[in-house]
């Protein structure tokens, strides 16, 4: 039975940390798919539950009576923080970064020792479920966005995956553990014994590998519904069991700039979820060189009966975070994505000749469903990737264009209805990229609007309105539902707010096109 996840802040009246750590816990909570619930306890209130729990400073978290945070090393965070800071409320200042970056791991590592049990139940058979619901190899040949299409740009892509990247190390450990587990239950597994059906036709396990070799080539490279996740694949056998794999123009990666990290770690997965459910022995999968690291092509190695040890969470963890050089290198790299992208679309530069510069939506849908249905706390992940993106000021030109065309002669920071109006016409302005078709905003009132998405490439196509999890969880009054989907753009637009109003804004999906509504809407209210 699963148990409700419990995160309980002990905070007091005059805590200066305990407001960051509140804020940051709060949106932990709201954007967690795992029915997350939290309490916030006033010491000055309530001391006897205070002493209780033995705290004697604040903040404090416990997540299911474990402690997380203590009130010593919430302050050691801010020792570095000075008061004169420059940066405006709700940016991402490095202790904020350091701050979200410790909570939100403390937090996975508790949560996944408290049931291990039902995290992979709930794993699998999400993404077992999610990738039912998915489309199917038919339903790829219709076109599911009727004004803009079903292809997306790589930019979109690759600003999901880098700025995961950037805002915790971690993300690579999840990358490849969403992509593995895509591998074994999702839908790239009947697409590739499609493409070569020889990978079934023989029992021999040497054989076996080589047709999957080959179907990968396919699954990857140019076939016939132009999925283009790669422009080119090709492979190189060492033994009967080991080989690499070349990959030219990853969506993820191409044109990157070196920013010291191999970003295509979901495929990396999913490659070795394919190996060891097709030949039933698992297979470590390493990716060696990628245009992340600063190479031309990205190359993967394949050692079949070998573990993965690579992108372990564990070894990941022991490595500091990113230092300030780390960090500018991914500022410069978000930067590049979203100039190539511009250039791409408006001039026409393309990046990945012979392909083209869009994927079909599917493949973008399947990383973002398998990272968000393997750990329910990866939507919090997501979220607060889009905000960092979304808080770069890379975008502020073409901010500042936008309202010169149309006459708005508002200064920053700006009023949040003013915010709204500019937020209108820049994610209209989007269209070409094919992130979303048309966007309407409502505004309710001085602090509060609703963001209208059509068309969402996350999630148009999606059914997911008669999944029922409950099945899975079997005693617990309320089982988490597969509601929003589009967590990395619910992020994005609070960090544009943010940047915008220059204020604490929050944003979530209330109404989500992959449970049945006819758009995407999200609530954003200034805090
Ligand atoms: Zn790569």
């Amino acid at each position: 039975m699963t148990e409700p996840v419990n995160i309980i802040i002990f905070k007091g009246p005059k805590c200066a940390t305990c407001k960051p750590v509140e804020r940051h816990l709060k949106r932990i909570v709201e954007t967690s798919q795992g029915g997350a619930t939290m309490m916030t306890i006033d010491t000055s209130e309530n001391p006897a539950i205070s002493t209780k729990y033995g705290v004697r400073n604040v903040p404090h978290v416990l997540y299911n009576d474990e402690v997380v945070l203590t009130a010593q090393q919430a302050a050691s965070m801010f020792s570095s923080f000075t008061v004169e800071t420059t940066e405006p409320a709700g940016m991402f200042s490095p202790d904020q970064y350091d701050l979200f970056n410790y909570l939100f791991n403390k937090l996975i590592e508790a949560g996944v020792k408290a049931s291990e049990a039902d995290r992979d139940r709930w794993r699998k058979l999400s993404i077992i479920t999610v990738s039912e619901r998915l489309l199917n190899i038919e339903e790829l040949e219709m076109v599911t966005r009727p004004t803009v299409g079903d292809y997306v740009h790589i930019g979109h892509l690759q600003s999901i995956v880098t700025s995961l990247l950037a805002i915790n190390p971690i993300a690579k450990g999840y990358l490849f553990r969403s992509g593995e587990l895509a591998g074994k239950f999702g839908a790239a597994q009947s697409w590739i014994h499609r493409y070569n059906p020889k990978i079934m036709g023989t029992l021999r396990m040497k054989e076996r590998f080589k047709e999957i070799l080959k179907g990968l080539k396919i699954l990857y490279g140019p076939n016939q519904l132009a999925s283009n996740v790669a422009s080119d694949i090709t492979f190189e056998q060492f033994s009967d069991y080991h080989a690499k794999l070349h990959v030219y123009g990853s969506a993820h990666a191409v044109m990157n700039t070196d920013i010291g990290q191999d970003v295509c770690g979901f495929l990396a997965g999913e490659v070795a979820g394919l190996m060891e459910v097709t030949l039933g022995e698992k297979a470590a999968v390493v990716e060696t060189r990628c245009c992340g690291l600063g190479h031309d092509h990205c190359e993967f190695e394949i050692r079949l009966g070998e573990e993965t040890d690579h992108y372990s969470p564990r070894k990941i963890e022991t490595k500091e975070f990113f230092s300030e050089t780390d960090r500018l290198r991914f500022e410069l790299s978000l930067a590049n994505i979203s100039r190539h992208m511009f250039d791409s679309i408006l001039y026409r530069r393309i990046m990945r000749p012979g392909t083209g510069d869009y994927i079909h939506i599917s493949v973008l849908q399947h990383i973002l469903t398998s990272l968000k249905f393997s750990d329910p706390f990866n939507s919090t992940l997501l979220a607060y990737a889009g905000q960092h993106y979304g808080q770069m000021l890379e975008d502020v030109g073409s901010i500042s264009r936008i309202m010169q065309r149309r006459n708005l002669g508002y200064s920053f920071p700006m009023e949040f209805t003013q915010a709204c109006e500019v937020l209108e016409y820049y994610l209209n302005s989007l269209i070409q990229s094919k992130i979303h078709a048309d966007v309407t905003i409502e505004v309710i009132d001085d602090e509060s609007a609703k963001f209208k998405i059509w068309e969402s490439a996350a999630t148009s196509g999606i059914d997911l309105s008669t999944v029922d999890l409950s099945a899975l969880f079997p005693g617990v009054e309320k089982p988490p539902k597969v509601t929003a989907l589009d967590d990395f753009l619910s992020g994005f637009i609070n960090g544009r707010l943010d940047l915008l109003v220059e204020d604490d804004v929050s944003v979530r999906e209330i109404n989500c096109q992959a449970s049945g509504h006819p758009y995407c809407e999200f609530l954003a209210e200034l805090d």
